[in-house]
């Protein structure tokens, strides 16, 4: 089976994990932690940064710090993982989903705009599938309004916005280490602000509140979020490859447009680029064209008796099972449903070599037009 994605190790890596482990640097406590903490922020230019266990700890601690009253309304976009959700519901706001665009599969300002009322205290931004989102209006907009950004960099390690990294723009930015995002920890996150009482109140949130002065004595019921030693000790090798993990990721996904060019009449692929971001290809995602979900599952179950696997789009936020009635929007989100419906992404990794490329789009190719 030629998996959808797989972790890039390099030599380095195990050379900083069993550097660490040898030391005994293996605790959420451990100097290591901070020395990772250290590197990231200055890599993204930001003051201050947080590591916590995983990317969506990081968006639910990123949406308790600021401080969300009943009422306040928070933007999210619909087409994304379900931790964007419920990050927002485990706080008093209500979410208000936003729609996609149909060619960048990010939100965009003037979809934001029509969403923004007087209640609207935050908004989530996602860097979604590789390309950035155009964040420039967005910026100037929110900074008026005083509207909070939280960006959720997950998908996003090393991607530019007009030359500047992603991770720099939110009030709060959050990245995940998970095993399929361009630098991994195995499970991991961080936080990163600017913001002296942001910092100190995600510092605390991430450890259980432990007080300085009375060790065990806690103002607040917060939880046990921390990164382990080992995981920041990865960390710390894996931000030294990250261009060379994008830049293999962009060949790749290069290639994938080279083979399909001819297709566009059976897929929408992905955007190469856009005026302010050049596409890194988190994910190599490909739209079928006139497909229905069962049409795109049964395409996607063929791949898979081929040896090929395939991972379908997001399931609508809106649409969620536990969404609560009151929450669910009455406007329509088109786009992020369609996309959800008819997309899926393709291998992508060092487990594809170009001879497996072409493999898979031979197949996929085939297998469209086979399956109606
Ligand atoms: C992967 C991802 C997360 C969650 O990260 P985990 O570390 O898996 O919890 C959050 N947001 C986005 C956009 C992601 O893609």
């Amino acid at each position: 089976m030629i998996q959808v994605f797989q972790p890039n190790i390099y030599l380095s890596d195990y050379f900083s994990v069993l550097k660490n482990l040898l030391k005994g640097n293996i605790s959420g406590t451990s100097p290591v932690i901070y020395e990772f903490e250290e590197q990231f922020s200055k890599k993204f230019d930001r003051k201050y940064g947080i590591a916590v266990s995983n990317g969506s700890v990081a968006l639910d601690i990123a949406l308790q710090a600021i401080n969300l009253e009943k009422d306040d309304e928070v933007i999210i976009p619909s087409l994304t993982i379900v931790s964007v959700l419920s990050a927002v519901l485990r706080t008093k706001a209500r979410p208000i989903f936003v729609d996609v665009d149909i060619n960048t599969w990010n939100t965009s300002f003037e979809m934001i705009k029509e969403k923004i009322t007087n209640k609207t205290k935050a908004i989530v931004l996602v860097h979604t599938y590789g390309l950035s989102v155009d964040l420039k209006e967005v910026q100037e907009y929110c900074k008026e309004r005083e509207i909070i950004i939280i960006e959720d960099t997950a998908e996003a390690h090393g991607q530019q916005y007009n030359e500047k990294y992603c991770g720099t723009f939110g009030d709060i930015s959050t990245f995940s280490f998970y095993a399929n995002k361009h630098i991994t920890t195995g499970e991991g996150g961080i936080l990163l602000t600017d913001n002296e009482d942001y910092y100190n109140a995600l510092i605390q949130m991430r450890n259980l509140d432990f007080d300085n002065t009375n060790r065990f004595l806690h103002q607040n019921m917060y939880w046990n979020y921390r990164m382990s030693g080992l995981q920041a000790a990865l960390g710390i090798s894996q931000l030294k490859n990250m261009e060379k993990t994008i830049k293999q990721k962009i060949n790749q996904g290069n290639n994938y447009l080279r083979l399909l060019e001819n297709y566009e009449d059976l897929l929408q692929l992905p955007l190469q680029q856009t005026s302010y971001s050049t596409n890194h290809y988190w994910v190599f995602g490909v739209v079928i064209k006139n497909s229905t979900r069962e049409k795109r599952d049964q395409i996607s179950l063929e791949l898979k008796k081929l040896g090929i696997e395939t991972r379908p789009f997001f399931w609508p936020l809106h649409k969620q099972n536990f969404l609560n009635e009151e929450y669910k929007p009455d406007y329509l989100l088109e786009n992020t449903d369609y996309l959800s419906s008819s997309g899926f992404y393709l291998p992508l990794g060092k487990q594809v070599t170009s001879k497996k490329q072409k493999f898979i789009v031979e197949n996929l190719i085939n297998t469209i037009k086979n399956v109606n």
